[in-house]
């Protein structure tokens, strides 16, 4: 199935994050063509800040699994994972990892810094970057403008 099938499926999840007043962004974990895990952002719900749609996604298939090692899984997340999410990824031995839009102020694959343009020593995951990032950006936006607006009032 295409990435963007995936990605829209991430998108679903980073409106839910969106209604709940949580900074939008969300992610699904995909295994062999099929949706594992879902999550969105819960970071003020949480009062986490490592509740990130990413961890929170790949928490989940750890335990779905009783596996921590995640190879062969696919991660899609509406933007750019961050230097956490992006260290957790690589931890996680995952395969592949395709992100929407770029996050200039925390993006680990290169919008900040890139933790994958260095080889890593054990393990490889394939990167891909700006599927749907038109649509995810559009989210944020909408969201720093509402809350902007209602931060007016
Ligand atoms: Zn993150």
């Amino acid at each position: 199935m295409d990435d963007e099938f995936f990605m829209y499926e991430a998108l679903v999840q980073a409106k839910i994050a969106f209604e709940k007043k949580e900074v939008p962004i969300g992610a699904v974990l995909v295994f062999e063509n099929k949706i594992i895990t879902r999550a969105h952002n819960l970071t003020e719900s949480k009062n986490d800040p490592t509740a990130h749609a990413e961890i929170l996604c790949v928490r989940d298939a750890s335990k779905i699994f009783d596996n921590w090692r995640l190879t062969g899984a696919t991660l899609y997340t509406t933007l750019e994972p961050c230097v956490m999410c992006s260290g957790a990824l690589i931890s996680s031995r995952i395969s592949r990892v395709v992100w929407g839009a770029k996050d200039i102020r925390q993006g680990g694959n290169g919008s900040w810094v890139d933790l994958f343009a260095k080889k890593h020593p054990i393990h490889q995951l394939e990167i891909e970057g700006g599927v749907l990032a038109e649509e995810s950006a559009a989210l944020l936006k909408d969201f720093f403008k509402l809350r902007r607006e209602e931060n007016a009032v």
